[in-house]
This record gives structure tokens, C-alpha cells and sequence, in this order.
């Protein structure tokens, strides 16, 4: 049965070490070390855990020169494209440059002085790299101007991010520096929603989608799955960020999941389906669906593993499913393909599972 695709707003493309941001490119997941850059060893160490949980690229805070002289090494070791987050001080981002990053993300609201920008463009030219012009809402404000600050305030925060941005790319588009990647982030889902609809009619720039300050696990990952969920089904955005607080490892797992519920990306792992369990239920389905989660973490192929709580409806509702389960009391039925294969007894399903999975692993390769 032929499905219903995204259509994807066509955008120029970026070259990030060997990842392209737009230009048709596939939509790439971003995340951000919460270790200490300049603790070397720890900061790789969580590098490696995102790039093995499907992170494309990972941004690391160049907060200070001891954080800047860290970074030639890390870009050395890292297995992805390793982008450098300044504030506030351009001569981190000079110092990144040098030490090879292959992105530099900026911040409007807090790098300004013009000169200070061109220096960085000049830089990032010279060494074949782009720059994220990143605007999030705490830094709009200029508050250095009660008068402007007053005049800021009247309007509409999705339209003052917008004019931030345009105004900023004002010292880009004067260097003719096009090697751009787009950001404006709100902690609200219809603002990031907002805001990003108006980038994405005004510029051809690729845009990195995501929310800031979103909350922990629970809320930020649902604020992020609604605004960037949203934007991605319009066709709009090309590489995202889940954001949350907690371990950023997760927020790469939760990207690629969004993605290939929106096929934008392939699954290549076992994908585990369970129902939502009803009065009908005989058995712990979601202790079950983890049992089998973890059983088949090692799969690299993609293999649909519905997780059933009766024998009424389950085995229709499991119907396109490459193997299935479902429990009756004390027991179950395996099938595979859509087939029944026999019934085995609860403590033995996880085992017949992976058996009839590795069945259909080698069927497919
Ligand atoms: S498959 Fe069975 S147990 Fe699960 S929700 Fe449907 S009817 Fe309820």
C-alpha cells in the first residue's frame, strides 16, 4: 500500500564535515555535550554515546579559551561534525575556527558588534565553514535601551525574532557569506512554530528546528515533538534538536524516533509496537514490550515487533507486523509475518521472539 510522503522545502545546501544540512539533503539529528568541553576525555566519551544513538552532528559549549584549546582534539577524535556554541566572546569562535571545527553557531542577541562578525565570516570562509545564526527568545530583548526594550515589547515575539534575524544577516549578506544555517528558538511550541513558518517563507536557509529551556524529559520532549513535529510534517526544517533537560543521549533517541515516525528516516533497528492494554489484558504487556526492546537492541535491520495484550484483537491489530505476540493468560501466541507459529508459555516468549526475528533477519539479508 503506497503511503502518503512529506514534501520538503527546498533549501540551499551546508556542508558540515560530512554531513549536508538542506539543499534535499535527509534531515539530520543534533544534540549538545553537557560535559565540560575542556574535559577531553568525558566530552568524547558522551560524543561517541550520541553518534552510536544516531546523532549526525553534536555541538559543544566554547565557553572559555580552556574550552577552545580542547577542541583540536576532539574534532580529531570525534566519529561526527563537531560545531562550536559561542556567546558572548567572538574570540571563541576565531579560537574554534583555528582548532577545525566544522560549524560555528552564533547568537544575535549577545555577539553584535558588526566588526566582530565580519571577523568571524572572514574566518569561517577562509577555513570552508558555515555558521548557525541561532536567535533564541531570552536574547532578543535588548535591554541595554529602556526606550527600544519599550518598543520591542509591543511586538509579537515570533515577528521581533524574525526581525532580529533579518537584521542580523544584513553583515552576512553584505560579505556575500551564504554558508548559513537558521535558528530561532522559544521554550513555547506555537511561537517555535511561528516563527520558524516565517523564516522558511523569507529565506532560502537551511533551519535547525528546536525549542530551548523546554523543560525536563516529560514536558521538553513533548514541547519539542509538537512545534518541530509540526514544522517537519509542513515540509519545513533540515536538521533538528530535541531538547531537554536530562542526558542528551536520550534527546538523540527521541530525534530519530520522530523522524522515522515522519519517514524521514529509515528505521534500521528492531522497531517495537505495543497496544495500549485494556480491560482485556492478561499479561504485563509493557514490562513485556521492554523485555523484548532490550532482547532485540542488538538488530541492525529494521523488523516491526507488535507486543499484543489478548488473543482477540491482537493478532489483527498485529496484522503488519513482522512478528508478534499475543498473551493470553500464562501463555501466548507467536507469529511471524502474520502467520501463527505456536503457542509457548509467558517465561519462554521474549526467547521465541528473538527466535522468529533472527528467522526474518536472515530471510532479509
Ligand atoms: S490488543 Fe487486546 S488487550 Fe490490547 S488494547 Fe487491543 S483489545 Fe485490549
Amino acid at each position: 500500500m503506497k503511503l502518503p510522503e512529506i514534501q520538503r522545502r527546498k533549501t540551499r545546501g551546508v556542508t558540515v564535515g560530512g554531513v549536508r544540512i538542506g539543499g534535499g539533503s535527509p534531515v539530520s539529528i543534533q544534540s549538545m555535550t553537557t560535559t565540560p568541553t575542556a574535559d577531553v576525555a568525558a566530552t568524547l566519551e558522551q560524543i561517541d554515546a550520541l553518534a552510536c544513538a544516531g546523532c549526525d552532528i553534536v555541538r559543544v559549549a566554547a565557553a572559555a579559551p580552556a574550552d577552545t584549546a580542547a577542541l583540536g582534539q576532539i574534532v580529531a577524535a570525534s566519529p561526527v561534525p563537531i560545531v562550536a556554541d559561542v556567546h558572548f566572546r567572538f574570540q571563541r569562535a576565531l579560537e574554534a575556527i583555528a582548532a577545525g571545527v566544522h560549524k560555528i553557531r552564533l547568537n544575535p542577541g549577545n555577539i553584535t558588534d558588526r566588526q566582530a562578525v565580519r571577523e568571524v565570516i572572514n574566518a569561517c570562509k577562509d577555513a570552508g565553514i558555515g555558521i548557525r545564526v541561532g536567535v533564541n527568545e531570552g536574547s532578543v530583548m535588548d535591554r541595554t535601551d529602556p526606550a527600544r526594550q519599550a518598543e520591542q515589547l509591543k511586538k509579537p515575539l515570533d515577528e521581533l525574532m524574525v526581525e532580529t534575524i533579518t537584521d542580523y544577516l544584513e553583515v552576512f549578506i553584505e560579505a556575500d557569506f551564504h554558508d548559513l544555517v537558521l535558528s530561532a528558538k522559544s521554550h513555547d511550541a506555537i511561537t517555535t512554530i511561528a516563527v520558524n513558518r516565517a523564516l522558511s517563507e523569507r529565506f532560502d536557509y537551511p533551519l535547525h528546528l528546536g525549542l530551548t529551556h523546554a523543560g525536563t524529559a516529560a514536558t521538553g520532549m513533548v514541547r519539542s515533538v509538537a512545534a518541530v513535529g509540526t514544522l517537519l510534517a509542513e515540509g519545513i526544517g533540515d536538521t533538528i534538536r530535541i531538547s531537554f533537560a536530562g542526558d542528551p543521549v536520550a534527546e538523540a533517541v527521541a530525534a530519530k524516533e520522530l523522524l522515522a515516525s515522519l519517514r524521514l528516516r529509515r528505521r534500521d533497528r528492531a522497531e517495537i509496537i505495543a497496544c495500549p492494554t485494556c480491560g482485556r489484558t492478561e499479561a504485563d504487556v509493557a514490562a513485556l514490550a521492554e523485555e523484548v526492546r532490550a532482547a532485540l537492541a542488538d538488530v541492525k535491520q529494521h523488523v516491526l515487533v507488535a507486543v499484543m495484550g489478548c488473543i482477540v484483537n491482537g493478532p489483527g491489530e498485529a496484522e503488519g507486523a513482522d512478528a508478534a505476540v499475543c498473551c493470553g493468560k500464562g501463555k501466548a501466541a507467536i507469529y511471524r509475518e502474520g502467520k501463527y507459529i505456536r503457542t509457548v508459555p509467558e517465561e519462554k516468549i521474549v526467547e521465541a521472539l528473538v527466535t522468529e526475528v533472527q528467522a526474518l533477519v536472515e530471510k532479509k539479508s
